[in-house]
């Protein structure tokens, strides 16, 4: 069964902190592998949180959650 972007952004903090099951792990990277706009965001934010694991946390601009988050709300309404 293919998931959706939806229920990619509702497991994203799971799948980031290794916390999915395997087999959905399994379908949440063939789904990055298909949709262009998951893999980018999954890419910015697995960088932002290497930047926060390797304690540079505050080198973060301010406002990148929120333009990620507005990306990812323009993504999903235009998918809708
Ligand atoms: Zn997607």
């Amino acid at each position: 069964m293919e998931v959706s972007c939806h229920e990619i952004w509702r497991e994203i903090s799971n799948y980031l902190d290794n916390d999915v099951d395997p087999r959905l792990r399994e379908r949440m990277e063939r789904h990055f592998a298909s949709c262009r706009h998951c893999a980018a965001l999954i890419d910015s934010t697995h960088n932002m949180l290497v930047l926060i694991g390797d304690n540079r946390a505050f080198a973060i601009p301010a406002d990148f959650g929120k333009r990620l988050y507005g990306k990812l709300a323009a993504h999903l309404a235009s998918s809708r």
